[in-house]
């Protein structure tokens, strides 16, 4: 990692977090965490995105934000070193979803394998909530808000990094280099990258049903290992057994390390011992799965016990996603700000406007290099907001900036005003920086103007 890498990450709160979550990414985060090497980190709970494929179980999602903020901090994420923040708060994510959703066909979409699947899983074949169809634009959001370059998580993700690096390569290349390219990061060990259920189904995944979760009871997680998927040409103790597809061998590669064997079991040296004993036959399934318990064990009981202290602090655990939403959301403002002036809608920005102005004024030009002209008259052009009753007051305050201009000019002015935008004429010789100034100080007495721009 590098000084300047930004690391992001989240989960959709559709269910605590099981031990697929844990080896595909949280792990990882917590020692990426620990190693320092990086500028920032963030951490959030994706319960917009959740709530694409839940809408009408608002409480699941909400009661799910605080399980999988528990879980985090049961894994050993601090809050002290990391941002952890919740999704739907920033509402940068949907302003920046929009502006994507022009640079992302329909049939792009569509090509997306993990949404193919997990449209086909939820049913929706025939009615797919556009939110969702839609998710991997609104991810690509949430990656880019914050500049990040390494993502952490699983398999299934891939798809979507790639739609996020299409999307910030099309956006930098229309509008100029703004946005920043995210690389995912798998886990080092191949069968973590998607872990299967405890049922051998492909992923083990919060909405099949097929998950040890992180904040199951030890008897819990013995009772699943005892009936989980093996080989089922196995029959007799005898016969020769398959690691291939077998899911507690599966496990196995994902938690087990040399040391287990010491601890635990004592008969073999290594894996691969139990593995070859296995497949010549003479190896019961019990007695491998009594083993994979024990190793689960020793990486759950630690982050069960954390779980636990953490359960008796909910409200700390509320503050510390209300403190990490509040730091994240000036972060994703701050691209906002970057993204707008590069898609040339940052119309109201005060910084913007007098960078602006301080160009003009820098050259020194005369109002009559700045004047425009309608039907004859001489103008200048002055453009501002009125966040407040609009139109009316701002006709007022023309009035008002008319007679001051007036008097400063010392000639017959002419308004004219379009929404927005009043045009002031004047004498064409009067210095410009006069004329800004008068009109400047004119606009800012009134805190509730703003000067924008002057217009060429
Ligand atoms: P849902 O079914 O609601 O989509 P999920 O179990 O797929 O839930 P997500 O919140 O979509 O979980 O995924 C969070 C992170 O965990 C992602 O980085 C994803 O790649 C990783 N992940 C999820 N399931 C697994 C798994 N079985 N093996 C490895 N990584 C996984
Ligand atoms: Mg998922």
């Amino acid at each position: 990692m590098a000084k300047d890498t930004v690391i992001l990450t989240g989960d959709r709160p559709t269910g605590r977090l099981h031990i697929g979550h844990y080896v595909g990414s949280l792990k990882r985060r917590v020692e990426l965490q620990n190693a320092g090497d990086f500028k920032k980190m963030f951490v959030f709970i994706a319960d917009a995105q959740a709530l694409t494929d839940n809408i009408d179980n608002p409480e699941k999602v909400r009661q799910n934000v605080i399980e999988v903020a528990l879980d985090y901090l049961a894994c050993g994420l601090d809050p002290e070193k990391i941002t952890i923040f919740i999704q739907s708060q920033i509402p940068e994510l949907c302003e920046l979803s929009f502006y994507f959703m022009d640079l992302v066909t329909v049939s792009r979409l569509q090509r997306n394998p993990t949404v193919k699947t997990e449209i086909g899983m939820r049913g929706f074949e025939s009615s797919i909530p556009v939110g969702f169809f839609t998710y991997p634009i609104s991810q690509a959001a949430d990656i880019t808000a914050f500049k990040a370059t390494t993502v952490p998580a699983g398999e299934d993700q891939k798809p979507m990094l790639e739609q996020a690096t299409e999307i910030v390569r099309r956006f930098n290349h229309i509008y100029g280099e703004t946005l920043v390219e995210p690389n995912i990061l798998l886990p080092q060990n191949a069968v973590c990258c998607r872990l299967p259920g405890t049922d051998g189904k492909a992923k083990m995944s919060k909405s099949l049903g097929n998950c040890i979760y992180l904040a199951e009871s030890a008897k819990e997680v013995e009772k699943k290992v005892k009936s989980m998927y093996t080989d089922p040409t196995h029959l007799r103790v005898e016969d020769p057994g398959h690691i291939e597809g077998n899911t507690v061998f599966t496990y196995l590669d994902a938690f087990c390390k040399p040391e287990h064997f010491g601890l635990y079991w004592p008969d073999y040296q290594s894996l691969d011992e139990v593995k070859e004993h296995y497949q010549r036959g003479g190896l019961g399934d019990m007695k491998v799965k009594k083993f994979l318990n024990k190793v689960l064990e020793a990486e759950l009981g630690p982050i069960r016990e954390r779980r636990k202290m953490w359960e008796q602090r909910i409200p700390d655990v509320y503050d510390i996603l209300q403190a990490g939403s509040e730091v994240a959301e000036k972060k994703a403002a701050e691209t906002l700000n970057d993204v707008r002036e590069a898609m040339k809608i940052n119309y109201f920005d005060g910084d913007f406007a007098l960078k602006n102005i301080a160009n003009i004024l820098m050259t020194s030009f005369r109002a009559s290099d700045i004047v425009g002209r309608i039907g004859g008259d001489e103008f200048v052009c002055f453009a501002f907001i009125d966040d407040l009753d609009f139109p009316k007051t701002v006709q007022a305050k023309i009035q008002e900036l008319s007679n001051e201009l007036n008097e400063t000019c010392g000639k017959p002015y002419y308004i004219e005003m379009s929404v927005g935008v009043s045009e002031f004429s004047c004498d064409p010789d009067i210095k410009i920086e006069d004329l800004l100034s008068q009109a400047d100080s004119a606009l800012y007495s009134n805190k509730r103007y703003k000067r924008m721009s002057v217009l060429k």
